[in-house]
């Protein structure tokens, strides 16, 4: 047993060693990893970064890994998943709810509609947990996660539970400072407006007819490339110059929306990589246009 391994099994944390993560990421893409670590509390997921750091693992938290590329072959990192450990959702005072990392954003939904609670249903539909939305400031139609958030709970890279309040310069567009913090939020605190349930619902339901009419149902990654606004949408700029239906291997670019990347069946890591940058070739060529990635590459 190796030794990070032991040390975790000596914490009594849950976690499994060349563990395959090919299925349980949304593009069905992705090797194996050298460890996958469930811890089941906050305080779990603090000694599990401790323990990592303590031997130099590289680590990374995972939520439902719909917005990564994994690499194939072994990776050589361990992957915190907080899906089972940090599920919890429930009311705090008349218009916030704390959540979970863990919980899904459809559960989110749910929760908010039967609750009354408005401001974020235009993430609707978006397939992540709250931990992934938080760090991605993920969000749709013009809008983003970070507007409702008041304060996110982190394990911090030295294995110490904090709370960030959200202000100026912790969120931006597609951004969080969590992506340079090494570490594994644990749960969030939203603030909403009252509405009522039907109003709500109805807007859910709403937005996630328009989502089904505008993207692909293959395994992807979401959005590949950021928008720019109001210079431009990735999706336009890429349909524009002709690579719409453009495959390498068994990855293309969606016929239905041309910022999706798909996997037609048996693509590999190099099949996407190799056609992101012919895309970014092509755009910069044709528009002078840098596009960057959305999703974020696993190597
Ligand atoms: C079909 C489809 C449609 C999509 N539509 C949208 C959309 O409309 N808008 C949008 O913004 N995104 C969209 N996405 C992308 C994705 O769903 C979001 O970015 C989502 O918020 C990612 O959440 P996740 O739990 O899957 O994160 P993961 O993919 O698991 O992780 C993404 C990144 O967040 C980090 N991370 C995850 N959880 C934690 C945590 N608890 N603590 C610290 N870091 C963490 C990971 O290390 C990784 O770097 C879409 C994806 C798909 C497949």
């Amino acid at each position: 047993m190796n030794p990070v391994s032991a040390q975790l099994a000596q914490a009594g944390i849950e976690h499994y060693s060349d563990f395959t993560v090919k299925e349980l990421s949304y593009f069905k893409i992705g090797g194996k990893a050298a460890l996958f670590i469930i811890p089941n509390s906050a305080k779990e997921a603090a000694a599990a970064i401790k323990i990592c750091a303590a031997h130099g693992m590289p680590y990374m938290a995972v939520g439902c890994m719909s917005n990564m590329v994994i690499k194939d072959g072994r990776i050589n990192r361990a992957f915190i998943s907080v899906k089972n450990g940090f599920s919890h959702i429930e009311k705090k005072g008349a218009l916030g709810i704390t959540a979970g990392a863990g919980v899904t954003i459809e559960e989110l939904m749910n929760f908010a509609a039967k609750n009354g609670l408005s401001g974020m249903e235009f993430m609707a539909g978006i397939p992540g947990s709250v931990g992934g939305a938080v760090f991605m400031n993920a969000g749709a139609f013009g809008e983003s996660f970070d507007k409702v958030i008041k304060a996110v709970y982190i394990a911090d890279k030295r294995g110490k539970i904090r709370k960030i309040e959200n202000k100026k310069g912790v969120f931006s567009y597609r951004k969080s400072v969590f992506m340079k913090k090494q570490c594994v939020i644990t749960g969030a605190e939203l603030k909403l407006v009252k509405s009522t349930p039907a109003k709500v619902k109805n807007r859910v339901k709403h937005i996630i007819e328009l989502r089904k009419q505008k993207h692909p149902q293959e395994p992807s990654a979401g959005s590949f490339f950021k928008n720019k606004f109001p210079e431009y949408t990735a999706g336009r700029v890429i349909e524009e110059c002709g690579l719409k239906g453009k495959k390498i291997g068994g990855a293309a670019v969606s016929e239905k929306h041309a910022n999706f990347i798909v996997n037609k069946g048996n693509a590999t890591f190099n099949d996407v990589v190799k056609l992101a940058a012919l895309v970014k070739k092509t755009v910069f060529k044709k528009k002078g246009i840098h596009l960057k990635e959305e999703v974020r590459y696993i190597r």
